[in-house]
């Protein structure tokens, strides 16, 4: 079954009417089970493969995919599933945590901007700057940590965050940057379900935090932060895509096509060879087979 519609029926590229309820988490489009979604999975993921072959050679553009999501979403299992076939040369995955003091000592985009992929190369952003608007929103005492000078913090602080990261993402792409921004849409009910696995199962003790129940009693605050940064960053160049998380297998299937869609986009293709070079290389197979 084909999968290029997936790439379109979740993809937010204007934030007018965007409303968080119209986005069902338990969503599967019309495909019954992972079983069924397998197949279509496989043949993405190895299609990535040969288009991240092509990036890299051509070495001009680059593709930038962030991931936001409330915990146990999913993020790190959907990035480790999607991203299998690539050629890690090519693909740079960075995880942002509460920020160091160093990091705290400059802009917020200071240390995503350091961390963006080169041409030709994948950048997995796993958090980024996003959470400016929404852990500092949700806890506006983490925006006192940053020490920026009191006159500068007004009641205008978020929309004008919406407006910095709008045009930060807007002169990356100019420069050649693809930016595909996933929020992994996981339901409350979800959720709890597998904080309840994380606990009960010792392998999967490592995952829980306690910082986790914490933010989960947070859980509207989170999803009004959601809905408002994506109606004030959802652009035609930075589009968001709504991906229902409720069943990993769906969400990984979703993530895969729009990846897939977006490098098919750019009709790559490997360098070509002008006649200096095709000399070039003539003479020196030339030279192998007379050795
Ligand atoms: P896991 O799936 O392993 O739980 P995670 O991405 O949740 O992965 P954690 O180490 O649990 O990683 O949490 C990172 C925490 O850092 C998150 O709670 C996030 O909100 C917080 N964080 C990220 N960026 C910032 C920021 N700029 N300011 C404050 N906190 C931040
Ligand atoms: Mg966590």
């Amino acid at each position: 079954m084909k999968t290029g519609k997936l790439a379109k029926t979740y993809r937010v590229d204007s934030g007018k009417y965007f409303r968080m309820k119209d986005f069902d988490p338990t969503d599967t489009g019309h495909w019954r089970s992972k079983e069924h979604a397998e197949q279509a999975l496989l043949e993405s993921i190895a299609r990535t493969a040969e288009l991240q072959d092509r990036l890299y050679a051509q070495d001009r553009w680059s593709l930038l995919l962030i991931f936001q999501a409330m915990d146990a979403a999913g993020k790190d299992g959907a990035i480790k599933h999607v991203m299998s076939g690539v050629n890690p040369q090519g693909c740079q995955v960075y995880s942002f945590k509460q920020p160091s003091s160093q990091e705290l000592q400059h802009d917020f985009l200071w240390r995503t901007t350091l961390c963006l992929p080169e041409r030709g190369h994948i950048g997995i952003f796993n958090r980024s700057y996003y959470e400016e608007v929404l852990v500092v929103r949700v806890h506006p005492e983490l925006l006192k940590n940053e020490r920026i000078p009191d006159p500068l913090v007004t009641k205008h602080v978020w929309e004008e965050r919406f407006e910095d990261i709008r045009s930060f993402e807007k002169h990356i792409a100019r420069s050649g940057t693809l930016i595909r921004k996933f929020f992994l849409h996981v339901s409350r009910k979800e959720q709890k379900k597998r904080f309840l696995a994380r606990l009960e199962e010792p392998e999967k003790n490592w995952k829980f935090s306690a910082a986790d129940i914490r933010e989960r009693n947070c859980w509207d605050d989170y999803q009004e932060a959601y809905e408002d940064l994506i109606r004030n960053t959802a652009t035609p160049d930075a589009p968001w895509y709504v991906v229902p998380a409720d069943n990993k297998w769906f969400t990984r299937l979703v993530l895969s096509s729009v990846i897939v869609d977006t490098l098919e986009g750019l009709k790559l293709c490997y360098p070509k060879i002008d006649a200096g070079k095709r000399k070039e290389l003539e003479a020196a197979q030339r030279l192998l087979l007379n050795e």
